[in-house]
C-alpha cells in the first residue's frame, strides 16, 4: 500500500534507455565543465522505464480527486467537469495570447468574453458584468468595494455589513477587508434568515445585507422578497453570494430576487476543477445603478457596421482595478464552452438533477444521522452526528472512516450553527449507482458507530498515510523534508 521513494526501488545497473554505440571521441565531464558545475553526489535512481511509469502513476491516484471517485464537499460544487471544456481551453488561439497584444488581434478572446459576460448577465438577472475578481472571496470585495463607491457617491455614513450567522467565513472576512464591520444576523429554527431580526438590525449605518441564497444549510430563503424591501427602505444594498448557483440555474435569477450584486463561482459552477487550489474565477454582476462603479477595464461591443469588441478604461467612477490584466481567462473559456455546450434547457437541468440527488441523499440518509433541518433540500443538506457522537464517535472521525471506502468525506464541522455538522452536496454528475454506493458506506459507518465505533474512531486504515496530527501541522510548521523525520 506504501508507495516507497523512487530512490528506494533503485537498481544499480538497471536503466530506463539504452543509448546506441558512442562514435565520436569519448571525453570526462570534468574536462568539459568548470569543476563548481558539477555535482559530488550522482546518486540518481537506476530504474527501468517500466518501473518509472508504475511508480509515477501509483502516486498520481493516492490523492481523492473527482475524476477518481465521489467528492461531496458541500457548498464547493466539486462536480465532474466535462474533458472537452478543458480541451477547448487549450486550443492555442486561446492559450498562447498575450494580455498586452493589440485589441485588433485578439477579437476572438474578447468577443468570448463580451459573450459570457451576457450569459451570467441572463443567468444571473443583472445588467452589467465584471469578468475581472480571481474568486468568489475577491468578488465579494469587489462587490462591497462597489457598495461602499455607491454610498460615499450618495453621501451616506454607513459602517455596517450584516450576515446570517450560517454564512461562508470569506463572507465577515471580505466586509472587513472593504472597511465595514460585520454583523451577524441569527438564523430561525428553520434555518432560514430570522427577518424580525433583520428588521431590528437593519438601520441608517447599514451598507449592505449579504446573503447566500440557498443558504449553507441547502435551504431556499423564501422569505426573500421582505427582506429585500427592508434593505431597500434604508437605501442599503443586497448582495447574493452566488457559490451555490448550482442549485438555481435557467429556475431563480438573484437580479429577480431583488439582489443588487451577485458573484459567480466559475470555478464551482460553470466546470473549473479546483481541487488544487485554483485558478478561480468569480465574475461579480450589478443592476444598472451600480454598474458605474465596476473595475475597468469593461469588454464592450462597437456599434459600427462591423461586429468589433474593445476594452473600455472610461468609467469615471470605477472603483479601478482588481486584478491584473482582465482576470483569469482559461477559466472564462471553460465556463464560456460549458454554457454554450449546455444551452439554456442544459443548464436548468444541471440545476434540477443537482437538487434531485442532494433530495436523495438525504432521504435516504436521514433514518441514520440527526437532521437538523427536515423540509426539502436544495442542491446540498446538513446532517448532524450528534447521535453518533453520544457513542463517543465524532464527526471527524466518520469522515475519516469514508477515506477506508475510496470516497471522499463531505464537508465538515460547517456550517458553523450544526453540531457535528456534515455537509453533503452531490451534485448533478453523480449516477444513482455511485450515490447508492455512497449511502451504503455511510450506513455501514452508522452502524459501526453503534456495534464496533473502535474501528470507527481509529480510521483510517486503507490510506497512504494514517490519521494525521493535524494541530502539529499547523503549529509546527516544517515543510522541510529531513533524514531525521520519522
Ligand atoms: C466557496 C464559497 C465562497 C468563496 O468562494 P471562493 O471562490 O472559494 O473564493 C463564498 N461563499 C460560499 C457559500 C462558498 O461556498
Amino acid at each position: 500500500m506504501i508507495e516507497k521513494l523512487i530512490f528506494e526501488l533503485s537498481n544499480p545497473g538497471r536503466i530506463g534507455f539504452s543509448l546506441p554505440e558512442i562514435d565520436v571521441p569519448q571525453k570526462k565531464l570534468s574536462d568539459i565543465l568548470p569543476q563548481e558545475k558539477l555535482r559530488e553526489n550522482q546518486n540518481l535512481p537506476q530504474i527501468s522505464e517500466v518501473d518509472v511509469v508504475r511508480h509515477f502513476t501509483r502516486l498520481s491516484v493516492l490523492n481523492h480527486h473527482v475524476d477518481k471517485r465521489f467528492y461531496p464537499l458541500g457548498s464547493c460544487t466539486m462536480k465532474y467537469n466535462p474533458k472537452l471544456n478543458e480541451e477547448v481551453s487549450r486550443f492555442s488561439g486561446f492559450s498562447d495570447i498575450h494580455p498586452l497584444q493589440p485589441e485588433g488581434t485578439v477579437q476572438g478572446a474578447l468577443k468570448l468574453m463580451y459573450e459570457l459576460s451576457e450569459y451570467l448577465k441572463e443567468i444571473g438577472g443583472v445588467d452589467a458584468v465584471t469578468l475581472q475578481p480571481s474568486a468568489g472571496a475577491q468578488g465579494e470585495l469587489t462587490g462591497l468595494l462597489i457598495a461602499s463607491a455607491y454610498h460615499q457617491k450618495k453621501n451616506h455614513r454607513r459602517s455596517k455589513v450584516l450576515i446570517p450567522d450560517s454564512a461562508h467565513g470569506t463572507n465577515p472576512a471580505s466586509v472587513v477587508t472593504a472597511g465595514y464591520s460585520p454583523v451577524q444576523v441569527k438564523s430561525d429554527e428553520k434555518g432560514l434568515v430570522d427577518v424580525e431580526e433583520l428588521k431590528k438590525l437593519t438601520d441608517q449605518d447599514v451598507a449592505a445585507v449579504m446573503l447566500t441564497n440557498p443558504n449553507t444549510l441547502g435551504l431556499f430563503e423564501s422569505q426573500i422578497e421582505k427582506i429585500e424591501k427592508i434593505v431597500h427602505d434604508v437605501d442599503a444594498l443586497l448582495y447574493m453570494d452566488g457559490a451555490n448557483l448550482n442549485a438555481l440555474m435557467g429556475i431563480a435569477r438573484p437580479g429577480d430576487m431583488g439582489f443588487d450584486i451577485v458573484h459567480f463561482n466559475l470555478h464551482k459552477t460553470f466546470s473549473t476543477p479546483h481541487g488544487g487550489g485554483g485558478p478561480g474565477s468569480g465574475p461579480l454582476g450589478v443592476k444598472k445603478h451600480l454598474a458605474p462603479f465596476l473595475p475597468v477595464p469593461l469588454v464592450e461591443k462597437k456599434k459600427d457596421q462591423k461586429e468589433s469588441y474593445f476594452l473600455n478604461y472610461g468609467l469615471p467612477d470605477s472603483i479601478g482595478k482588481m486584478l491584473t490584466f482582465y482576470g483569469n481567462f482559461g477559466v472564462m473559456v471553460k465556463a464560456y464552452a460549458y454554457i454554450r455546450s449546455c444551452g439554456a434547457s442544459g443548464l436548468k437541468n444541471v440545476s434540477e438533477s443537482a437538487v434531485l440527488n442532494a433530495n436523495y441523499l438525504m432521504a435516504s440518509l436521514g433514518d441514520y444521522f440527526d437532521l437538523p433541518y427536515k423540509s426539502f433540500c436544495m442542491h446540498e443538506f446538513v446532517l448532524s452526528g450528534t447521535k453518533q457522537k453520544k457513542r463517543g464517535v465524532k464527526t471527524l472521525d466518520i469522515a475519516k472512516r469514508l477515506l477506508d471506502f475510496g470516497l471522499h468525506p463531505p464537508t465538515i464541522y460547517f456550517p458553523l450553527i450544526v453540531p457535528e455538522a456534515l455537509m453533503i452536496e452531490p451534485t448533478e454528475s453523480e449516477s444513482r449507482e455511485s450515490l447508492d454506493e455512497f449511502v451504503s458506506c455511510m450506513i455501514k459507518i452508522a452502524k459501526e458507530a453503534e456495534e464496533n465505533p473502535e474501528i470507527v474512531k481509529s480510521a483510517p486504515h486503507n490510506t497512504p498515510v494514517l490519521r494525521l496530527d493535524e494541530v502539529k501541522a499547523s503549529r509546527e510548521l516544517n515543510v522541510r523534508w529531513s533524514k531525521n523525520v520519522k
